[in-house]
Order: C-alpha cells, then structure tokens, then sequence
C-alpha cells in the first residue's frame, strides 16, 4: 500500500509517500501561503496530489492538518486565524472529488501522537500524553492505546489552560492560558520584553548553554510555567508517558532535563514514580507517519 501523505500547518505544507510499514519513501514541502485561506491550502494540496499520482501508484491520501478536525468526515471543526477560513472546509470530501482516491483527515497533534506510537517513542504505551511546544502548545490524549478526542474532535487542548488567570490575552478569546506563557513563540516574547532585544531561539540555547545568568533565569521561568500546566493534566490523567515534540524538542535533553525535574517536584508522588518524559524520535516526519496510520486504521479510508 501506497499512500500520499500531507501535513497542513500554518507556515508550510510538509508531504511525501507512506507504505504500510511506515517507511517514507520519499518528503519535501512547500510554502501554506496561509493568508490566502483554506480553500486556497486545498487547492495546492490537489495540485500535488495530482503530481504524486504521476509518479507512485498510490492507494490513497492521508492528511494531517492544523484545527479541530472532525476525524471521521474529515472536516475543518474550528481553526484560528492562522489560516483564515479554514473552518467548514471540507477537507476530505473536496481532495477525493478532485483525485478520485480515498481521503482521511486527522487533527495534526494526535497525527503526532499516532506516529510516535506507531514508530517512535510511544511505541507500546497505551497511556500517555503528546505534547507539541512551538507557536502555541497543542495535546493529543491517548487512552487505552487509543486516541481520546472528545465529544466533537476537539478534546487535548491543553495550551488553554488558565495559568494565569486575567493574564496576556489569548488567541482562544480568553486571556492567561498556558501558551501565552510556555510556548516557544512565549519563550521568544519573555526574551523581548526581558532583555530589550529579540533573540533566535539558536543563539538563546547556545548562550544558556555557556551559562548566561539571564538566559538561565529566564529559561527556569519558562520551564517552571511549563511544568505547572502540565501538573493538572498529570494529576488528570495519570498516564505513563509525556511525549514532548514541536521544533523546541530539538534541545534534547537540555530540554526534557530540566521538564523532568521541575515537575517531579510538583505532582504526587504516585504519580511521579510511573511517569516517563520523553522527546518525540521523529521530528518533522511523526506528522507524515501518524497522518498514515490514521489512513490505515480508519481502512484506508473507506
Ligand atoms: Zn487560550
């Protein structure tokens, strides 16, 4: 089995070719060009959906995309105005219209979820949690080696939880949710407003790692928000693992280290002693791999 896979996010559009092993056998991207709206994102994904179906024999196309999505009729729930109109967009019914293929759709967070149980760092767990650090801070729940994804597809938010209530306003409508605070986009924002100054998250790394005091001061604040919000979902959930992925993951363990400790000393200790934190194994590609796996399960699509 062959499947084309895509990775709708707001900045670019990842894609490739998946078989039933999971192995990728080939991925590139492209620019979103988001501010020309989801039907426009649609329209591209069509277009080289069409060039995949020249050159592989393919069985069918999976997608992994930001917002809530409905997972079964593969519909845009709700988005944010990172790509403006995308809510109501008919994600799988308009690409398998125009290909002729059988289409799935998945929330692009439980699509890491699904790779990373699949073949990278979840593999054999059936409780845990995934969580994406960057522009903002997504979760994908899973349940008994199952996806959990709510009454309406939209369960796992947890970058909305209220850390600071009356806090910096939020693109949910509310104001002090936990990725104003603790996303890599808030990290970048508390550099600005501490040092006077914007930083690459590059450079910020490299100076923390020469042990710049400001930078480590403000590195713990960060870590320190982070962990307090992912405390109530421990003590919510009690799972065995915390995946932690999104391009900040790259830090490895100068990232997972200091998350370890912090917020072992803020759960109950029954809780601390059977969890596990680890960093996401594929990166980019755990999108590519879920988005797949979501395919495979739902019977390809039929
Ligand atoms: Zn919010």
């Amino acid at each position: 089995m062959l499947i084309a896979v895509f990775d709708i996010g707001g900045t670019s559009i990842k894609y490739g070719v998946v078989d039933e092993a999971g192995s990728i056998l080939m991925d590139d991207s492209f620019p979103s060009q988001a501010h020309l709206g989801g039907e426009a994102i649609i329209k591209n994904v069509i277009a080289k959906s069409r060039e995949l179906q020249h050159e592989w024999n393919l069985d069918g196309i999976a997608i992994s995309s930001a917002g809530q999505i409905d997972n079964q009729e593969g519909v845009v729930v709700h988005a944010t105005g990172n790509i403006p109109g995308y809510t109501g967009v008919q994600i799988k019914k308009t690409i398998q219209d125009a290909t002729g293929l059988n289409v799935t759709a998945e929330n692009d967070v439980n699509c890491t979820a699904l790779g990373e149980y699949w073949k990278g760092a979840a593999m054999g767990a059936e409780d845990f949690l995934c969580v994406t650090i960057g522009t903002g801070i997504g979760g994908a729940i899973f349940t008994d080696g199952k996806l959990s994804t709510g009454s309406r597809f939209s369960a796992g938010e947890i970058g909305h939880i209220n850390l600071y209530p009356g806090g910096k306003a939020c693109t949910c409508g509310d104001s002090g949710c936990l990725e104003q605070y603790a996303s890599s986009s808030a990290l970048q924002e508390m550099i600005f407003e501490t040092l006077g100054y914007k930083m690459e998250l590059k450079e910020f790394f490299d100076r923390l790692r020469a042990g710049d005091e400001k930078c480590t001061w403000l590195y713990n604040r960060w870590i320190d928000d982070l962990t307090t919000g992912l405390k109530s979902i421990v003590h919510i959930l009690n799972p065995e693992l915390i995946v932690i992925g999104g391009g900040i993951s790259a830090q490895g363990d100068f990232l997972l280290n200091p998350i370890k400790k912090s917020l072992s000393s803020k759960i109950m200790p029954n809780h601390a002693a059977s969890l596990d934190i680890r960093i996401a194994q594929h990166a980019n590609q755990a999108n590519l791999l879920g988005a797949a796996k979501h395919f495979i399960d739902c019977g390809g699509g039929e």
